[in-house]
């Protein structure tokens, strides 16, 4: 069985083209970067590395510490904190990656350094709906993560066997964690396929699971805990579930970036739950929303229209500046639109 070559031979030719003509080479993703977004960067950084290019992932704001293993990760530059270098990175780059989204609003404030930089740009990336600003966009929803899109290119430019284990373990870490450990958007062959070639380059998948899935600070436990037995209300008449945390919440259980990772996931486990909103209240007036779903219901659309995000089908996110009594009204005050669209689900 052969991995379907499913990226266009143009496309293909016209990053290898474009990668031979340049020496240094930013590749930024999306801001909160999750394991796609860093394991997609990083891989490429590796193999571009070996190909003796001078490389640099820039990120928007800070990684998160779980994702601190991935190799290549001490050396990524925060924008966030070192604007002028990411400034002075991008303006004398002459090849720029968009690894894991789809329109430059969501790198935040790395957005005008993007822009203004007169490097041309390749998009690698699965979300709906990429915007056209990019010179090369290699982008496919259907496909599970970026990671795996990566591997695909590689593969068709003939560059697999540049995938040594430093890669191969970000890579991975991508495919992993945007399934969900392959128990969703998974059943694509190809993904096994894959797998089983990155294995060949010596990386430890199990250990890699355990680092990533089953590792646990006591704050996180508890505040998950918390979460779920004192902050979860069930909407069954709307196959809703609905967890909200508070900033004083926050802070009682010294609450750190990545802590509440996942949560939002663990209410589809409940028979009858067709979705999940997370509403975080991050900062004063500023309130994180996560949402996630099961097959037909999709929140991408809910999370657009409520709150200025989007994402995936059955993965998405939003922002809402203003209180998190606000944020949460205007969710619930949203509901009775989305019966019959509920109902198409219990058909
Ligand atoms: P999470 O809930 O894990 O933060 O995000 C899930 C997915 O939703 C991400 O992979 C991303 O595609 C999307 N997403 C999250 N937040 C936002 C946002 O503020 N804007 C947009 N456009 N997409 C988001
Ligand atoms: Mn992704």
């Amino acid at each position: 069985m052969k991995i379907t070559k499913s990226i266009s031979e143009d496309k293909v030719e016209a990053v290898k083209q474009m990668i031979g003509a340049s020496r240094r080479i930013v590749i930024t993703c999306h801001k909160t970067p999750d394991g796609d977004a860093l394991g997609s960067s990083l891989g490429l950084a590796a193999v571009l590395a070996g190909e003796h290019k001078h490389v640099h992932v820039i990120t928007p704001d800070t990684p998160p510490k779980i994702l601190k293993f991935l190799p290549g990760a001490e050396n990524i530059l925060i924008a966030s904190r070192f604007h002028d270098r990411a400034k002075h990175l991008l303006g004398t780059a002459d090849l720029v990656f968009c690894m894991d989204y789809n329109a430059p609003m969501r790198i935040d404030r790395l957005e005008p350094l993007l822009m203004e930089s007169a490097a041309p740009r390749i998009m690698i990336d699965h979300h709906l709906d990429p915007e056209d600003f990019t010179d090369v966009a290699i982008s496919n929803p259907e496909e599970s993560s970026t990671c795996a899109l990566l591997y695909r290119l590689l593969y068709q430019m003939g560059w697999s066997g540049k995938i040594h284990a430093e890669a191969a373990t970000c890579i991975y870490t991508g495919m992993l964690t945007d399934t969900g450990n392959f128990s969703y958007n998974s059943n694509n062959p190809d993904l096994y396929l894959i797998i089983a070639r990155l294995l060949t380059t010596g990386i430890n998948k199990d250990e890699i699971y355990n680092t990533v899935w089953n590792t646990n600070s006591v704050n996180r436990l508890r505040i998950c805990g918390f979460a779920i037995y004192r902050r979860m209300i069930l909407l069954p008449e709307y196959s809703l579930a609905l967890i909200t945390l508070n900033r004083s919440e926050l802070r009682e259980f010294d609450y750190i970036k990545g802590d509440t990772e996942g949560l939002v996931n663990k209410p589809l486990s409940i028979p009858g739950i067709v979705w999940s909103v997370f509403v975080r209240e991050d900062d004063d007036g500023f309130v994180k929303v996560s949402m996630r779903s099961t097959g037909e219901f999709h929140v991408n659309t809910i999370c657009e229209k409520l709150y200025g995000g989007g994402g995936h089908c059955n993965a998405a996110g939003g922002e809402y500046h203003g209180t998190i009594k606000e944020a949460v009204e205007k969710l619930l005050g949203y509901l009775p639109e989305i019966t019959s669209e509920l109902e198409k689900t219990k058909e």
